[in-house]
């Protein structure tokens, strides 16, 4: 896959500047210690308290992309707990980006502390059929949804899409101690899918599914 390198957005590229840094971490339990294997955790966690971990690193291209393209409003769908989605909220607030939440199932009665952040924060919460979310998961492309208006941007469930991909190898390019295996936790397995897109041919990737019932 060919990815190009565009050129940042100066939004972006002030904003990346706010963020933690992620460091690599051994963890030395006696347990794993004694088991002769040498466990790493990068604390991606660390990047930023709402856009933290993998969301920022899918988030940065795409975001690119739709400033580049004149984006004021960007539509995305996720769960009513969506990490994607919260981290889409906020950063649509910071940037000034119109946000829209196409949301799995029935609006609750009482909104959960998620949904409550994403109204918060401006997004614009629509709430739709187990159905009808299953259609929307076949729009794979930013201009793909239907009806969709002149400046909306359309990013599919987890920001499954090429551009993350590019993203997340930055993760594995700031790795400066060797290695085996990486080992991530999966939802969309977009992360997975940047990992095994960015590491050397010799390098081991295994996901594990953080859903119930995957
Ligand atoms: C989003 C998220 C995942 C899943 O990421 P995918 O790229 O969708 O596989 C895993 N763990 C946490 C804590 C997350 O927020």
């Amino acid at each position: 896959m060919e990815i190009g390198i565009a050129k940042m957005n100066q939004q972006l590229v002030e904003l990346e500047k706010t963020l933690g840094r992620s460091t690599l971490n051994q963890i030395k339990e006696p347990f794993i210690v004694e088991s002769g294997i040498e466990l790493y955790l990068k604390r991606d966690d660390l990047l930023h308290p709402v856009i933290s971990g993998n969301k920022w690193r899918k988030l940065k291209y795409i975001l690119n992309h739709a400033l580049s393209c004149g984006t004021h409003t960007i539509i995305s769908m996720g769960g009513a707990y969506s990490n994607h989605l919260h981290a889409l909220a906020y950063t649509g607030k910071i940037l000034g980006i119109n946000t829209v939440g196409m949301i799995r199932g029935e609006r609750p009665k009482d909104l959960n502390a998620t949904l409550k952040d994403l109204q918060d924060w401006g997004m614009q919460l629509s709430f739709v059929s187990r159905s009808e979310y299953r259609q929307l998961r076949e729009y794979k492309q930013f201009d793909s949804l239907p009806k969709l208006k002149k400046g909306e941007y359309w990013l599919p469930e987890g920001g499954a899409t090429a551009l993350a991909l590019q993203g997340v190898a930055e993760l594995v390019d700031e790795i400066d101690s060797d290695y085996d295996c990486l080992c991530v936790p999966c939802g969309t397995a977009t992360t997975l899918a940047g990992l095994i897109y960015a590491v050397p041919q010799n390098k081991q990737v295994l996901g594990f599914s953080a859903l119930k019932g995957a």
